[in-house]
């Protein structure tokens, strides 16, 4: 990749000003697949100057320019997308079939619905009928830091992008330093698509470094950030000296409540959702609460959808899943599955250790512990892998409780035929969204969460107003 070790600042790509050499893993191989460079202040700082400066003439942008701009990037983009799909494979290590579908796919999706909402979406206008001498305007907020995680990267990137670019505001995007490929390709399709020098700069780098000198700059008006609970904590920390907005878009651990009048496919299912993407999703349902009369054959039925999951190789083409992105989270979810175990929870199958026949690579078996508590570790803490932990409840409200009873209130899932016990306890759930009986959300809802799954809400009418200020005006001329 020509601009590997490179950042796109000012509208062109250009040596780093302080960078130190990173490599780039392909987890299926554990072998660098090439280098990049992490960014240090003065990097941080030009990227920066360069969104400020350009902001004074992008702000005043009409929606008709920034509309045919996001339909440019478009098509650049489904042009460019199987070289997406190869580039977030060889760097996360996303199964290639899976990569060009969902991991690239995602991408296309998000531009379509940002320029739908866009379309529709009113900047300014009267506070009401009759109150015409009040009139709000939705603005851009200023220069954005956007900065995104590994597990989802073009998902991420173009949920932030986009309604910057929408709202008419500036960026400087910092892709994860695990999956920063795909970052590079994106700013390639920018540079492509003809995005005015300055509205749009990428800078490789990793929390510490780029990422803390982002999150306290004086010139950064919002920083929007997806990723750990850890650091959207400290991202939070270092933006209050700046009093900028921060949307955080953080971990989970959702529950799926499995009544006994659900459909029968609903536990095989759920496995299938929670080891999507080899389990690393924020919103996958990663506790199965099951109602007791159909537990037993619910563990059952996991232990035959667990033991079916093939895993093998990104590179190779099929429905299998892959390895986890990096040697530090294949230790992680080791320990978490020791964990359990030690722990007392009851290992249906998979375990510690590789899956038989792969003795490279950051490959995981495929995990189900059952009878579970929810004071146990792994019901409660983040694996991201394919672990998928069952516990049985005897209530409705039992199963309200215990899905409610964590720390994140991401996505939940609900899977009944009784349509009134699907909105009763779809309304008692503390999460940013339900999903019930594998129905998805249609294109431009919210993406969020509550408690410290965050506070941003992503896609549609809600993520454009993630980046606008409200400026009420009294006195207008009518
Ligand atoms: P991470 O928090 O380690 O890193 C995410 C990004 O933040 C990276 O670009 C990283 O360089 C940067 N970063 C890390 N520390 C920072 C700091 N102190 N200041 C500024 N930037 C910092 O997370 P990850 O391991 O890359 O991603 C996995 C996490 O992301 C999981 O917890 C997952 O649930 C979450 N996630 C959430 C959503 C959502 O929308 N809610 C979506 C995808 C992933």
């Amino acid at each position: 990749m020509e601009n590997a070790a490179n950042f796109y600042i000012d509208g062109k790509w250009v040596a780093p000003r302080a960078g130190t050499s990173f490599p780039v893993i392909d987890p299926s191989t554990e072998e660098a697949v090439t280098s990049i460079s992490l960014g240090g202040e003065a990097d941080t700082n030009a990227a920066v100057a360069a969104a400020k400066s350009a902001f004074s003439t992008w702000r005043k942008s009409t929606k008709a320019e920034r509309l045919e701009l996001l339909e440019s990037i478009l098509e650049v983009y489904t042009k460019r997308s199987d070289e997406m799909a190869a580039a977030i494979s060889s760097e996360m290590g996303a199964p290639i079939d899976m990569a060009k579908v969902q991991q690239s796919g995602t991408g296309s999706f998000h531009l379509n619905a940002f320029i739908s909402a866009l379309k529709d979406y009113e900047f300014e206008g009267p506070l009401r009928e009759g109150e015409e001498s009040t009139h709000i305007i939705h603005e851009p907020i200023g220069v954005c830091a956007l900065i995104t995680p590994w597990n989802w990267p073009m998902n991420q990137i173009t949920l932030k992008v986009m309604p910057a670019l929408a709202t008419g505001c500036t960026m400087v995007l910092k892709p994860s330093e695990q999956s920063p490929l795909s970052g590079i390709l994106f700013s390639e399709i920018m540079d492509e698509a003809g995005v005015p020098a300055g509205v749009y700069n990428m800078v490789n780098g990793d929390g510490p470094g780029v990422g803390s000198q982002l999150s306290a700059h004086k010139d950064v008006d919002m920083v929007s950030f997806t990723g750990s609970t850890r650091a959207g904590r400290a991202i939070t920390i270092a933006a209050a000296e700046t009093i900028k907005r921060v949307s955080l878009e953080l971990g989970g651990k959702g529950a799926n409540l499995v009544f006994a009048d659900a459909d029968p496919k609903a536990v095989k299912q759920g496995i299938i959702r929670c080891f999507n993407n080899t389990g690393q999703s924020c919103n996958a349902p990663t506790r199965m609460l099951v109602e007791r009369s159909r537990y037993d054959d619910a563990v059952e039925q996991a232990q035959a959808a667990a033991e079916a999951t093939s895993v093998n190789a990104a590179s190779a083409e099929g429905r299998h899943i892959g390895p986890l992105v990096s040697e530090l989270q294949f230790n992680k979810v080791q320990d978490l599955i020791q964990k359990g175990i030690d722990e007392g929870a009851r290992l249906v199958t998979g375990g510690v250790g590789r899956p038989e026949g792969l003795n490279r690579g950051f490959f995981v078996r495929p995990t189900v512990f059952a009878d579970c508590n929810n004071d146990m570790t792994i019901m409660r803490e983040e694996i991201f892998g394919p672990v998928l932990s069952m516990m049985p409840f005897d209530t409705e409200e039992e199963a309200i409780a215990i899905a409610n009873d964590t720390d994140y209130g991401l996505t939940n899932y609900v899977q009944t035929t009784d349509p009134e016990k699907a909105r009763r306890v779809a309304r008692e759930l503390r999460s940013g969204m339900v999903d019930m009986n594998g129905q998805a959300r249609g294109s431009g809802s919210p993406f969020g969460g509550m408690k410290q799954s965050g506070n941003g809400r992503e896609g549609g009418k809600w993520g454009i107003e993630e980046f606008v200020e409200v400026k009420a005006i009294g006195g207008w001329p009518t």
